[in-house]
Formats: structure tokens, C-alpha cells, sequence
């Protein structure tokens, strides 16, 4: 199997066999994001998809968890998707978990039914990046879709049964929009109660609009300190039902990881101490980039 680079999965599905069911991002417009940029996007054909599980099968069979790439592989038609979980029971008989990322638009397109079908056929967990709560910063960064969309997108998915994972990106608003991201954040995130929550930090990377908008001056990107504000306020505004909440990627200048609401004042109390020693934690070289 070849893989079509690069390939981008969760950090949670380190362990997983990836199998690209599509080359990149449908959507491919956010101004940030500059994962998929050197891919035109394509549905692979099920007899590509059927002869990579299948050669893999043959080498292995006893994997326990899938992940369904590129960007947005939930855009596939129900019925597709079907087939391909269908292939995947024959062949890895040991698989507990079908994972996949999901645009808010791929979910709106599918009713509960299908949702709770897809459930049923395999798939365990669908990533959603949200990345902000607010409108004004949703529609800035071209994400195509509002924050009305982002909680009945990820309130069908909970009502699916299927697991949910959902990213913010700390720094999304700039300097300008700080407030406005963490408050408007917490409204939709308490709005659908995911079962995962992982903070980033936003990263410029050079060929996007984003990259742009620093360069002259038109985005301003926040302190550390800000960043450490701004997920403050975040997690205070924060009211879930049992949600693990992670912000220990690569991109984050310190690492928090918690369960809330049962984690919510030690979560805050670690805030408080990256506050007060500011300086040990600016710095580029903190991101493990
Ligand atoms: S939907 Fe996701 S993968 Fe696609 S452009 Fe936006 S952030 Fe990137």
C-alpha cells in the first residue's frame, strides 16, 4: 500500500491502520489550514480502497482500530461508506473502532438515521474541528459553516452513538477576537457536550491566507500570556458532562489535560501557576514543533 502524502491523523489514532478512503479536503478553504493544499481533492474508487485493506489484511489482520483519511473522508455517500465497513468486519474480524474525520457540512448532509447506521456498520468516532465558537471568527477564517451548524453537526453525532472529538484553536481570534473566542467557544462546546475536547494553539504555516494576514499586519497573533488568558476564561465558561479535555498537542506552549467537570478547578489552578511564571513558558521552542 502507498500511501498519498502527507497523511494526517489524531493524535489518538497513533496506533491505528490508516487507510486513505480520500485525497484530501473537500472543503479545503479554511485560512489556516495548509494540510491539504498540495492535494486536489478525490474520492478514491472502493477497488483502490478494497485492495489496500485487503493487502494489509493479509499481513495483519488482528488490528484493533482503523482510521478512515484524508481530511474529511465522512463526505463519502452512506452507502460507500457502508461497503467499506463492511470489508473492513470481513477482513479484520478484531477491529473495535472505525474512526474518522468529519467536516460540519459531511454531517449536516446525513440524517440521524444514517448517522446512527454508520454507528451500527462500524464507525466508533468522528473528529470535528470546530475551532472557534464565534461567527465573526468562523466566517473570517472561511470555515463554511456557522456556529448554529457546528452544534446541530455535533449534537447529531452524539445522538448517534458515535463518539465525539472535537479541536478549538487558542489564538483563532487574534488579539482583537481573544474574548469574544473563548465566551462564544464555551456557549457551543457546552451546546453539544463531546465526549473529547482538545485545545491547540494556532500555528502560521507559510502558503496560507492566515500566513498573509500576519505578514501585513492585518492579524495579530496573541502572547503566550494571551493565549494563557484566553484558555482561561475558556475553561471557566466551560460547563460539560463528563468531557476529557486535552491541550497537550504540539502546538500548545504548556500542556493541561483533565476531565470536566470533575477537573475544572485543578485545570484552572494549573493556569494560575503558568500565569504567574509567564516567562518559563514563552517561547517558541515550548512547541514541539
Ligand atoms: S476542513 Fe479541516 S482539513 Fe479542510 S481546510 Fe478546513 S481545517 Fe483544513
Amino acid at each position: 500500500m502507498i500511501y498519498d502524502e502527507p497523511l494526517y491523523r489524531p493524535p489518538s489514532e497513533a496506533y491505528s491502520l490508516i487507510i486513505q478512503v480520500t485525497i484530501g479536503c473537500s472543503h479545503n478553504k479554511c485560512s489556516f489550514c495548509g494540510m491539504y493544499k498540495s492535494k486536489k481533492f478525490r474520492i478514491r474508487s472502493k477497488s483502490d480502497i478494497f485492495r489496500d485493506l485487503e493487502e494489509m489484511a493479509a499481513r495483519y489482520n488482528k488490528v484493533r482500530r482503523i482510521f478512515l483519511a484524508d481530511g474529511d473522508a465522512l463526505v463519502l455517500k452512506t452507502q460507500d461508506l457502508k461497503d467499506i465497513l463492511l470489508k473492513i468486519k470481513e477482513l479484520f474480524p478484531y477491529c473495535e473502532r472505525v474512526g474518522i474525520y468529519a467536516t460540519p457540512n459531511d454531517i449536516l448532509r446525513k440524517s440521524p438515521e444514517e448517522l446512527k447506521s454508520l454507528n451500527e456498520y462500524g464507525i466508533g468516532i468522528v473528529y470535528l474541528g470546530i475551532e472557534s465558537g464565534s461567527d465573526k471568527i468562523l466566517k473570517g477564517i472561511s470555515k463554511g459553516a456557522d456556529s448554529k451548524d457546528m452544534i446541530e453537526a455535533g449534537k447529531r453525532i452524539v445522538n448517534s452513538g458515535i463518539k465525539l472529538s472535537v479541536t478549538l484553536i487558542s489564538g483563532l481570534g487574534g488579539k482583537d477576537g481573544r474574548e469574544e473566542h473563548a465566551r462564544e467557544s464555551a456557549k457551543v462546546i457546552n451546546e453539544i457536550n463531546p465526549d473529547y475536547l482538545g485545545l491547540l494553539t494556532l500555528i502560521i504555516e507559510p502558503g496560507t491566507r492566515m500566513y498573509d494576514l500576519v505578514q501585513e499586519g492585518t492579524f495579530k497573533l496573541l502572547s503566550t500570556e494571551e493565549v494563557a488568558l484566553e484558555t482561561q476564561m475558556l475553561i471557566q465558561n466551560l460547563e460539560l458532562r463528563n468531557c476529557v479535555f486535552r491541550s497537550n498537542h504540539a502546538s500548545n506552549y504548556f500542556s493541561l489535560e483533565g476531565t470536566l467537570p470533575h477537573d475544572k478547578s485543578k485545570l484552572l489552578k494549573q493556569l494560575d501557576v503558568v500565569l504567574n511564571n509567564i516567562e518559563d513558558y514563552s517561547g517558541e521552542y515550548f512547541r514541539r514543533l
